[in-house]
């Protein structure tokens, strides 16, 4: 299957590519909120439309990521139409990815582990980035479009805890955050009558997210932290600059 390529992909600075509709806004919220707040253009790139979901349809959830989107203050928001369920590793999979990196040449781009999670999408996305993110620098794979190298490819943190290699200070955006979250109604809101109990849907996830948000917020010495992973050592050239958060001191 060879999905067709969104039209709106437009150069950003930062790019979230993510399994279902609301991954981003769960794992990666914090991070793209306060990357725009810094300047930067982002991104986030569904690989499907969720219709597996227990709860809402495809039309409602593409609703939502609208609505998202606008709180998230995104430059893009794509969905590449993969089906639900069946995202992995394949030689169309891996074109459509590229093609979708050389038309967005973000800096970084963000995927999910490749090797720690509960959900067998979550974890093709992840290979499939990895894989992916190498061949978008090569010249004559999909020679048509220019090759694109962005600089790293950062994992978010999925439901099997891994240390982190870096925790961002999202303490300034949880309001906008939570909000962005919340656009999730048909996931995340209480259930409809009939409808079955899910995780996401559970009561107690929204402070359970605010909870992980804090015990890594508190690694680094600020109220709430998003956690992500690098496969390779973290670039520095100016080790005294990059350490700007004074711990512990809310400011
Ligand atoms: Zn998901």
């Amino acid at each position: 299957m060879s999905p067709a390529m969104p039209e709106n992909l437009q150069p950003c600075d930062l790019v979230v590519f993510v399994a279902h509709p609301d991954d981003a806004e769960l794992t990666s919220g914090g991070l793209l909120l306060v990357s725009r707040n810094k300047g930067w253009k982002t991104a986030v790139v569904e690989m499907t439309r969720g219709e597996l979901g227990t709860r809402g349809t495809p039309e409602i959830r593409a609703r939502e990521c609208e609505a998202a989107a606008r709180v998230l203050g995104l430059t893009v928001r794509a969905n590449l139409g993969f089906p639900d369920g069946g995202v992995r590793d394949s030689d169309d999979a891996r074109r459509a990815v590229v093609r979708t990196i050389r038309a967005l040449r973000p800096r970084v781009v963000v995927a999910p582990p490749w090797n720690d999670d509960h959900h067998p999408d979550h974890l093709g996305t992840g290979d499939l980035l990895r894989k992916s993110f190498y061949l978008s620098g090569i010249r004559k794979f999909v020679s048509e479009l220019d090759p694109h190298r962005p600089r790293a490819l950062v994992h978010y943190m999925g439901t099997r805890v891994r240390r982190p290699t870096f925790v961002v200070d999202v303490s300034s955006v949880m309001e906008e955050r939570r909000a962005a979250v919340a656009c999730h109604a048909s996931q995340v809101g209480p259930p409809g009558p009939g409808e079955p109990p899910t995780r996401i849907g559970h009561p107690d996830f929204l402070s359970a997210v605010d909870a992980r948000l804090k015990h890594y917020g508190w690694m680094i010495g600020v109220p709430y932290g998003e956690p992500f992973t690098m496969d390779t050592p973290f670039p520095v050239t100016d080790l005294v600059g990059l350490l700007e958060i004074d711990p512990w001191r809310r400011r």
